[in-house]
């Protein structure tokens, strides 16, 4: 018996999902995501034309009635953040067993966080950059690295054009993905390894250990970004003791958003 909570099912989390709900062990799902299926998502995402105007959640919760009708799936249409979902959001995230995020944009990825590491669960992400020329893939376990811990040292170390936004075709993001779209092959390519680290975490549990936490894999050789296509980039990011997110874990009770957005205005670069 397998609960998964999952965040964002929009061209790449939908993708993730799909695949991870073909596993048997899986018997319960809650997804959050409020936003609508629209017809400039058509031509990279699962659902059909016919979809257009419906919620993407209920729409995820129909893709997954029809293939497995066993799974027990709880669908919020909501915001992560939202406040009156949240009693709603946290039960479900404290039944869970593991944690897919596949929001579009940072405040949310690192809300997450920080639900995860109050309710001491493991879970993944993935992210597509912008134009599809490649993605990361991640895994968090409670104590481990933080995103922020990521984040800031992927900063660091990575030198990609962080003017482009990590995209899994967002309309709402930061970067239109009507001006630098990613093919759905990309979004597939990183979707499905999300959707592979996902399910080796799930086996493996406190144990796993690929050799690596981040992992960036190139899909397209970019002149002065990626050298090469088809390389994959292993990062084994330590937990960092200046972490501005992790540091201050907040107990249970605190108020979760005042402690978060504290930690994001630390991170704003002076
Ligand atoms: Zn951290």
């Amino acid at each position: 018996m397998v609960n998964l909570f999952q965040v964002g099912v929009g061209s790449g989390g939908m993708t993730v999902l799909d695949i991870v709900s073909r596993d048997p062990r899986l018997t319960h799902v809650t997804i959050v995501d409020a936003d609508y299926y629209l017809h400039h998502n058509v031509l990279r995402h699962l659902f059909p034309i016919a979809d257009v105007d419906g919620r993407k959640a209920n729409l995820a919760g129909q893709w997954l009635q029809d293939r497995r009708p066993d799974l027990k799936a709880r669908i919020i249409v909501s915001r992560l953040e939202d406040d009156a979902t949240r009693q709603m959001i946290e039960a479900s995230i404290a039944e869970c067993d593991i944690a897919i995020c596949a929001a579009d944009n940072e405040p949310t990825k690192y809300y997450f966080d920080a639900l995860m590491r109050q309710h001491k669960k493991p879970w993944t992400l993935g992210e597509v950059l912008a134009g599809g020329i490649g993605g990361f893939v991640h895994w968090f376990i409670p104590h481990g690295p933080c995103y922020g811990c990521v984040a800031s040292h992927l900063r660091r170390s990575v030198t990609i054009d962080t003017g482009k936004a990590p995209d899994y075709s967002a309309p709402a993001g930061p970067v239109a993905e009507t001006t630098i779209p990613a093919s759905r092959a990309s979004i597939s390519v990183i979707a499905s390894l999300h959707a592979q680290i996902t399910l080796q975490l799930l086996d493996n549990g406190a144990a796993y250990d690929p050799g690596f936490t981040s992992m960036l894999y190139t899909l397209e050789k970019v002149p002065s970004v990626f050298e090469e296509a088809y390389r994959t980039h292993r990062f084994r990011i330590p937990r960092s003791p200046e972490c501005l997110v992790c540091r201050d874990v907040p107990t249970a009770g605190e108020d979760l958003d005042r402690a978060l957005n504290d930690a994001l205005d630390r991170l704003k670069p002076l």
